[in-house]
């Protein structure tokens, strides 16, 4: 039976968060103002080993799972993080990804391909030195992250997509050079509105460059035309060059929401269950499982969990909203 929640969503995609701490100060998610060096980071023993993530992961994918997406936090700083990859990689009818700031990519590329990994997803906010190091606010190059990108490409972990999160004022005119770069490398560009995630990151509304605003900007210079969703509730609307070299990705979750189609659940490094990205509480599982449950008693709080489901906060948006509290981004995984 296929488990469906209060407004008929399936679920379908998970995303697992492995680890809450990241090497990078991106000032859109983690601002160094609030994750300085005293920053209380979950400690080891709160966060769920790689058995107890695989088990929860089996259980969904009983449930319904088709995708799994691991993430963080920067996911590539969890120790070992192969050996969670070969867990997973046999699960059945499984589409096994991750997404990462690519910055530890090109030492784990061949060791995660190895372990069954398929593809990698590597944000990249801007080719420009000055502005992707404003921007991730650890003095980081771009030259590695593309380092790490294209040894993944050539072990097989490609066709690699780019997640660039567009900020006003701060990384627009990245935005041609990176699509005419990456288009002539075949990688598949997404451009992501800047989204109120959490509430460190000062959001405002007019720091959004909207989805409409990107593709004019993009088909202005390399005509476009829009092509249709490889499934139901993928989260990029799909656009590719009129001359056939290539497609890119814009996510609107700002300016065209698509709550309605929404089939993503979230589990944080700790264990818990987020059915929203803006959630404020979480599901604890982790209570669950170190308390001696099941898999079928899991399995039912999870039912339950998902049955109930209601959430649809970006289309809710409004000005009284994103002042609300909401679960930081970095710390359930984007
Ligand atoms: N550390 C990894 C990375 O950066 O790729 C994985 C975790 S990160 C939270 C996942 C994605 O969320 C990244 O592509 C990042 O750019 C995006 N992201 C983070 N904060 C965001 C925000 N405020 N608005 C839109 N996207 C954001
Ligand atoms: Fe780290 Fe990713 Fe957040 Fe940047 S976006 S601070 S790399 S978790
Ligand atoms: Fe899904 Fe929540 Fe985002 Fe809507 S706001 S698309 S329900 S994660």
């Amino acid at each position: 039976m296929i488990l469906t929640d209060s407004l008929n969503r399936p679920l379908r995609d998970l995303r697992i968060s492995v680890t809450d701490r990241c090497n990078f100060r991106c000032v859109y998610c983690m601002p160094k103002e609030i994750f300085g060096s005293d920053y209380p980071f979950l400690p080891r023993a709160q966060i769920l080993t790689f058995e107890e993530i695989a088990r929860l992961a089996r259980i969904f994918v009983r449930h319904g799972v088709r995708k799994i997406r691991l993430t963080g936090g920067e996911p590539l700083v969890r120790r070992d993080l192969h050996l969670l990859v070969a867990m997973l990689a046999d699960l059945p009818d499984l589409d096994l990804t991750l997404t990462t700031n690519g910055s530890l990519l090109a030492r784990q590329a061949q060791l995660l391909r190895n372990a069954g990994l398929k593809r990698v997803t590597v944000s990249l906010d801007s080719l420009d030195d000055g502005v992707f190091k404003a921007m991730n606010d650890v003095d980081f190059p771009v030259e590695k992250v593309l380092e790490g990108m294209d040894t993944a490409a050539r072990v097989g972990l490609g066709p690699i997509k780019v997640n660039m999160v567009v900020k006003r004022g701060v990384n627009e005119s990245s935005i041609l050079p990176m699509a005419h770069f990456f288009r002539k490398k075949g990688y598949i560009l997404r451009f992501i509105e800047y989204m109120d995630v959490g509430h460190t990151n000062g959001w405002r509304m007019d720091d959004v460059v909207s989805a409409n605003e990107i593709i004019r900007m993009i088909d202005a210079e390399i005509p476009l035309e829009p092509i249709e969703p490889n499934y139901r509730g993928e989260v990029a609307g799909r656009w590719r060059y009129k001359d056939g070299s290539g497609e890119i990705g814009v996510v609107a979750s700002v300016t065209q929401p698509f709550c309605r189609d929404c089939n993503r659940a979230r589990l944080s490094a700790e264990g818990d269950l987020y059915t929203c990205l803006f959630a404020v509480t979480g599901y604890n599982l982790r209570n669950l499982i170190r308390g001696g449950a099941t898999d079928e008693e899991i399995s039912q709080a999870v039912v339950s969990v998902w049955n109930k489901r209601s959430d649809r906060y970006s289309e809710l948006r409004s000005e009284n909203t994103t002042s609300l509290p909401k679960v930081e981004m970095w710390h359930i995984g984007g």
